[in-house]
């Protein structure tokens, strides 16, 4: 597709070539199931685990037995959320989660509300930032797992993790952080963080898309959400994705390598791409100035419409997001820019770039000339 400029990363990430290559490293005709004694079966073994070390080793989880396997961060955060909730309900039946976090993270909080769990949504500034003062009285005793994802996917923001690590924990609950988004992209470290269940994606770490991973610390109870076999510590039954798990772990291991350059160079781009934005008229920078991921520049225009965005840039040969793809079937207003104060009128015309690999600076006058021709002919026919 010559031309075309891809700014949807956080819809699908291009997978890598050199972890497709990666992925290619088992001879022709193989096939082992890491659960057999056997050579083929030993070998698959040997994959997994080797790619639980990488993704451990991005994460900085001391113990590989850590992380748990599943098929993307969707099953992760039903793991996350559900799993510990139900698994520690002795303690309380009490959940939260800030007001903003992905659905699979929200739907699976609220579905909890059938089994006598109560959910309480901790709301956020106009930034997106969760507010401290209302975490902290949103999380009592009771409350067993508190969900704060560590960036954002539509509006980029950075949460302050470390904070509402002490505050879940003076309290006796577990924290869960979604970083689907901000893995590769920020130097995570669980430990320091003070995490005890985190969400990764494997495309967004440049793998295939349908692996994931849950990272579990060690002494924190779950239960599974899908019962089968012992496969994954039975948190995740059902014979391993071997392949697409040893790609994850080769991209999580390329990630953590090339991160501190690769982010700079995002960056960069990120912000020429906010300043020329932003000079178009009434057109405004959503999520936080700075404390956002390096590749996410998300915007909001008054007077037009995502979807109609969307439309005009793709047939300027720009790909764009309007809000979160996992949503954008269902035409209602972001959840996440009404939290954040929008009104519905002003949450609809929203556009989301996230950048990869296969953007670069000199892309950025192409970009914002396309937002400036779409945003006035869109403009000049508007009823709005
Ligand atoms: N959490 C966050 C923060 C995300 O951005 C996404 C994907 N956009 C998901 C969860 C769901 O990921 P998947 O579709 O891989 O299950």
């Amino acid at each position: 597709m010559e031309d075309r400029i891809y700014l949807d990363h956080a819809a699908a990430m291009p997978v890598r070539p050199e972890v497709l290559s990666f992925g290619r490293q088992f001879p022709d005709g193989f096939a082992g199931n890491p659960s057999t004694l056997y050579r083929e079966g030993l070998l698959a073994q040997e994959a997994v685990s080797g790619a639980r070390e990488k993704v451990a080793a991005l994460i900085g989880a001391s113990a590989a037995e850590s992380i748990v396997f599943c098929s993307g961060a969707t099953e992760a955060n039903n793991i996350a959320v559900r799993g510990a909730a139900l698994r520690n309900k002795k303690s309380g039946k009490h959940v939260v989660a800030s007001a903003i976090e992905h659905i699979s993270v929200l739907n699976p909080a609220k579905d909890l509300q059938k089994t006598g769990f109560s959910l309480t949504l901790a709301p956020v500034d106009r930034y997106g930032t969760i507010d401290l003062d209302a975490l902290g009285t949103a999380v009592t005793p009771e409350t067993v797992v508190t969900s704060v994802h560590y960036a954002n996917n539509e509006i980029g923001t950075i949460e302050p993790i470390r904070e509402a690590a002490e505050i879940v924990h003076d309290r006796g609950g577990l924290l869960h952080v979604d970083a689907a988004d901000a893995a590769g992209r920020m130097p995570i470290d669980v430990e320091r963080d003070g995490i005890d269940l985190l969400t990764l994606s494997g495309n967004q770490l440049g793998g295939l898309q349908g692996t994931g991973a849950l990272y579990i610390r060690p002494g924190v109870r779950v239960q599974p959400v899908l019962v089968g076999g012992g496969q994954e510590r039975g948190l995740r039954p059902g014979t391993e994705n071997v392949v697409g798990i040893a790609c994850m772990g080769e991209a999580a291991r390329l990630a953590k390598e090339e991160m501190p350059g690769e982010s700079r160079r995002l960056a960069a781009i990120r912000d020429r791409l906010i300043s020329g934005v932003t000079s178009v008229e009434e057109a405004y920078l959503t999520g936080h100035p700075t404390e956002r991921l390096p590749h996410h520049a998300s915007f909001r225009f008054s007077r037009i419409e995502g979807e109609s965005i969307q439309l005009a840039m793709d047939m300027l040969g720009i790909a764009v997001a309007t809000g979160s793809a996992c949503t954008s079937r269902t035409l209602e207003a972001s959840h996440v820019l009404l939290a954040i104060g929008l009104a519905h009128e002003e949450a609809h015309g929203s556009m989301v770039a996230t950048l990869g690999r296969g953007n670069s600076v000199d892309q950025v006058p192409r970009i914002v000339g396309a937002v400036e021709e779409t945003v006035k002919r869109l403009r000049a026919i508007t009823p709005l």
